[in-house]
């Protein structure tokens, strides 16, 4: 049978913002790939000499940072405090390991003709939000806010001009019932932990009169659940 997994080298490991890294992955195999800003792979973090953890419960979903149809693409993983197998496999990823991940795949992606484009989320969502914002033309119009623990956790987004970072305790509905975006529905692109996801899309729909059509939500992550696509 043919594998799913699809295989390259880690390339390179740095610092995206004080709790986050960017990995490089690289190789032959990632030319020329299916992608689309917003897209994520699906990489498998157990130790690849133990089969016995090669099952689902081991993949952990990372969006596209970027992405070279040369042969590389970028994640940028979070160290949070509860690291699982993920945060670990980020903390000890190094140059020349070798990485083993699905091909890129997701419906989280931008709908460019959206009369304007609100991305709200946490830092683990800032990461899809990087692809999109780059991918659209410089008239398109975007508001949005983005939570985070601190300041040493925003990364370097496109159109930062017209993006508000807030931090915890502050929490991500009651930042966008203060944001300033106009009266009519854009496009919304909501993303990180699940229940913040569902309250965000709770008052576009039910306070702002959005239908439920113009809010592309993605949870990322949940308190207390392992793994999640
Ligand atoms: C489509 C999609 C795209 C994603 N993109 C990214 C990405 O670009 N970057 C990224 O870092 N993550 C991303 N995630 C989340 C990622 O898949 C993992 O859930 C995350 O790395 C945690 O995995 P883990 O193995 O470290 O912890 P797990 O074993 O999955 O979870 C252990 C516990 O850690 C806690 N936890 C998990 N995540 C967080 C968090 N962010 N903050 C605080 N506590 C947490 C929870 O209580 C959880 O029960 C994405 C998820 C999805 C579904």
């Amino acid at each position: 049978m043919l594998s799913p997994f699809m295989h390259g080298e880690v390339t390179q490991v740095e610092p995206i913002a004080e709790r986050m890294r960017r990995i490089r992955i690289s190789g032959p195999e990632l030319r020329d790939l299916d992608w689309v800003p917003g897209m994520h792979i699906r990489l498998r973090v157990c130790d690849p000499r133990r089969p016995g953890t090669w099952l689902r419960g081991f993949l952990r979903t990372y969006s596209i940072w970027d992405y070279s149809a040369e042969g590389h693409l970028d994640m940028c993983i979070l160290d949070h405090p509860a690291a699982g197998p993920g945060a670990l496999w980020s903390r000890r990823a190094h140059v020349g390991d070798v990485a083993v991940f699905m091909r890129p795949e997701g419906r989280f992606v931008l709908r460019q003709d959206a009369p304007y484009h609100l991305f709200t989320g946490d830092e683990t969502a800032a990461v899809a939000f990087g692809a999109m914002l780059r991918a659209l033309s410089p008239s398109a119009i975007v508001h949005g806010v983005i939570l985070a623990d601190r300041p040493g956790d925003q990364l370097p987004l496109a159109r930062s001009d017209r993006l508000t970072w807030v931090y915890r305790p502050d929490e991500l509905p009651d930042a966008v019932l203060s944001l300033d975006f106009p009266g009519e529905p854009g496009v919304a692109y909501v993303a990180g932990e699940a229940r913040t996801c569902q309250a965000v899309r709770g008052h576009l729909v039910n306070e702002r009169g959005w239908s439920r059509r113009d809010v592309v939500v993605k949870p990322f992550w949940a308190p207390g659940r392992r793994g999640m696509d």
